[in-house]
Parts: structure tokens; sequence; C-alpha cells
């Protein structure tokens, strides 16, 4: 029997189709026409502005930072839980990253931890819409106004999800996403950033091109800056998965139902939250074990991998990474944020791949149910 992947995409004849019409035809004059149309529609999925194709999500919150002019002596706070790609474009242009508690229930960034995380050098916040879930963004963004703290929401696990109608990535000052392969919409590897404010959007185009305007003089350069551009191939890849997103969405909580009526009534088991007024894309179907188990991800990744199940470990949090050893006070953030060492440990990602069948499901879960059994 094959591996159960823990992540991947679901390809059809229309991505084939629209890559093989890109590598065909987008060239010469028409090098840019699957660009304009996967970044229209994408801007219009949203209900925004701008869009901006990239090489990748980190690309993307590296050009937010730049775009909002942050520097040395600047500090950008981000939740403890997410991927480090969240929080090292913060070291890239040499601010300073501060790690946030996150929420019991959400798992992403707590409103209450961010107050605390301000100080007068505070410039910016990265809220992570964590698995698919959302933080409690009205808080955030109150919170944020007051202070002038500019939102970059990093929605890079969320498209098609959610907060009281407003689409995941819209709401703050810009929006980023990713389209790496483990993500629900895929490009291979891919990128958006998402605002609705012109100077920011401007700013963007401008850094990704080598610092140079949109039609400016030929090889005339005003800056040192940067070069992130996304292929047309690429392009065409994400204009075709955005044209199917619903059918990968509705797959997404297929699976999370899936899990959720097999694992019904097993105890010491939690799952990814859906709090009123949100919608959850379920990017990762995700459990925490109960602490009383006494059971770690460690041993339960163990486990699954030898009945053939790849799995993930729920993120370390940052300050608890070596990358982050030498960074200043460190250790009163590790100190601080007891909710994300206390989940942590006892959390892991389950397969949620886009072409997992039920029966797979189904004995994933039973293994599962196996592994907390053990503790009694
Ligand atoms: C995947 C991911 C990223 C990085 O995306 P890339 O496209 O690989 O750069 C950033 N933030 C979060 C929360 C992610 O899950």
């Amino acid at each position: 029997m094959d591996r159960i992947p823990v992540a991947g995409p679901w390809i059809t004849q229309k991505e084939i189709d629209y890559v093989t019409d890109a590598v065909t035809h987008a060239w010469y004059g028409s090098h840019n026409i699957y660009h304009e149309r996967f970044e229209r529609a994408f801007a219009d999925y949203l209900g925004v502005k701008y869009a901006v194709a990239l090489p990748s999500c980190t690309s993307a919150i590296h050009l937010a930072l730049l775009a909002f002019g942050l520097g040395p002596g600047d500090e950008v706070i981000v939740p403890d839980i997410t991927w480090i790609a969240t929080a090292a474009p913060i070291d890239y242009v040499n601010a300073t990253p501060v790690f946030a508690d996150i929420d019991t229930e959400t798992w992403c960034i707590s409103a209450e931890a961010f107050e605390v995380c301000i100080t007068p050098r505070t410039k910016a916040v990265i809220p992570v819409d964590l698995y698919g879930g959302m933080p409690d963004m009205d808080a955030i963004c109150t919170i944020a106004q007051r202070h002038g703290i500019a939102i970059i929401e990093d929605a890079a696990e969320a498209i098609g999800s959610n907060y009281h109608g407003l689409r995941a990535g819209s709401l703050g000052d810009v929006g980023v996403f990713s389209f790496h392969g483990s993500k629900t919409l895929t490009t291979g590897e891919g990128g958006m950033l998402v605002t609705d404010r012109e100077d920011i959007f401007r700013r963007v185009l401008f850094l990704r091109d080598h610092g140079r305007k949109p039609g400016d003089v030929q090889f005339y350069n005003t800056e040192v800056a940067y070069k992130y551009k996304m292929s047309s191939m690429q392009a065409a890849l994400g204009l075709a998965q955005l044209e199917r997103v619903e059918e990968l969405l509705q797959r997404k909580r297929e699976i999370f139902e899936w899990y959720q009526n097999a694992l019904a009534g097993v105890t010491g088991l939690t799952l990814n939250a859906e709090p009123a007024g949100t919608h959850n894309s379920y990017w990762m179907v995700t459990v925490i074990l109960d602490p009383q188990l006494g059971l770690g991800k460690e041993r339960l990744i163990k486990m699954l991998s030898e009945k053939g199940i790849d799995s993930r470990p729920f993120f370390y949090p940052l300050s608890s990474l070596p990358a982050y050893a030498g960074l200043a006070q460190i250790q009163e953030m590790q100190e601080r944020n007891r909710c994300s060492y206390t989940i942590s440990p006892f959390g892991v990602n389950l397969p949620s791949a886009l072409n997992l069948t039920r029966a797979q499901v189904q004995h994933i879960c039973t293994t599962l149910k196996e592994y907390c059994a053990s503790a009694i």
C-alpha cells in the first residue's frame, strides 16, 4: 500500500491545459497575459483592489515590510506559533521580531498577547490564519489602529476562510498568500500580495522589479531593490486552480467532516476550531491530544508513520528554535507564551491532501484511537 501523504494538490486537465497554453503562447508581447488574468481574478475573489503575483509568500512578506519602510530598530509582532516564513523576512530588513502568545481556542495570535507586546518601536503585526483558522481580527484591528501599527495578514494557509463575511487575507493593510505545493491552491511555488492601498501597491511593484517603475525608461533603476516575479506557467496554473477554488475548498471541508465523524465521541482529542462568525477552510486537519493522556506529538507521528501515514508536528514555538536563540529577551518570551508552549507538544497535523479518500481517513482514525487507548 502507498504511504498516505500529509498534503498535496488536486490537479485536473484544466490545469494541464492552461499551463500548456502558457508555455506555448505566453511569450513576446503576450508574456504577461496569465499574470494579468490571475491577479485580476484573485483580487476579485478576495474583494480587494490590487493583487501582485510573486515567487513565494516569503517574498510577499519581505516586500510588505519594505513597503512599510521597516528597518533597524523597528519591532514586528508575530505569533509564536507559525511557520518561520512569517518571521524570517523581519530579519531580512534588519528589524526585530517579537513573538506573541496564541489563543487557546483558535491557535492564532491572541489579541491580548499582541497588546502586551506593543512598545514605542512596534511598527507592524503579522497575524497568521493558522491551518485555515481565524484570529480575533476585530480586536486586533482595533488595537493596531489605536497604536498606529500596520497589519500584514498572513493568509498563506487560509485561502477561502472568512471572518464575519470578509475573506481571509482582506482584513489587514496587506494580505499575503502562499501557493506552495502543500497549500490548498497551488502553483508549485508561488505567492500573492494583496492590498487596497495604492501607495503600497505601487511601492511593491517598484521594489519587486529591481527598483524601476512599471513602464519607466528601460534599464534605468532609481534604487537597488529585488527581483521577485512569478513565471507565466505558474500564473496559468494558479488561474486554473482559482477557477476551481470552490471545488478545492469543498473537498477540504469534506475531509475535515470525515475526521470529525470518525473521531466523534473519542475523549481527549481536540480538532480545529471554527468560532461563531468565522468560516474555517481547514487547510490542515489538526488534532491536539489532551496533556492528561501523557502522550506527546513525536510518539504519535512515529506510530502513524509505522502504519504508512505521514503527519507533521504542530509548529514548535519560534521562540524555542535554535534560529532565534540569540534574540534579546528570548527567555522572557519563552516564559510568557504559556499557551504556545502548552499546546505545541501535543499537536499533530493529520493527512489533509486533496486526493485523500474516506477509507484512508478511517484507517488514520483507527490508528489514532489505538494510540489514545494505549494511554489507559
Ligand atoms: C507556507 C507558509 C508561508 C510561506 O510560504 P512560501 O510560499 O513557502 O514562502 C508563510 N506563512 C505561513 C503561515 C505558511 O504556512
